[in-house]
């Protein structure tokens, strides 16, 4: 099952959300918070991502070096 097509009615997929990634989901979260990493790129478009267990690393990774920032630029 390697079939990496957007699909609108089906957000549950099995594969990892982010693009260039096939791994199998490991974590789900709303793509409001995914989108605040610059470092992952998201297929699909429902409201809920899937993210395998390395990229949810760098999902967290990111985040977290962006709210580091904020809390240096204030
Ligand atoms: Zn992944």
């Amino acid at each position: 099952m390697k079939h990496r097509e957007i699909s609108l009615s089906n957000e549950e997929s099995d594969v990892c959300s982010s693009q260039n990634c096939s791994n199998l989901v490991k974590r789900s979260i709303s793509r409001k918070r995914a989108e605040k990493s610059s470092d992952l790129s998201l297929s699909g478009s429902g409201r809920k991502v899937g993210l395998c267990t390395d990229c949810y690393r760098i999902f967290k990774k990111s985040t977290k070096k962006d709210r580091a920032m904020e809390s240096l630029g204030r």
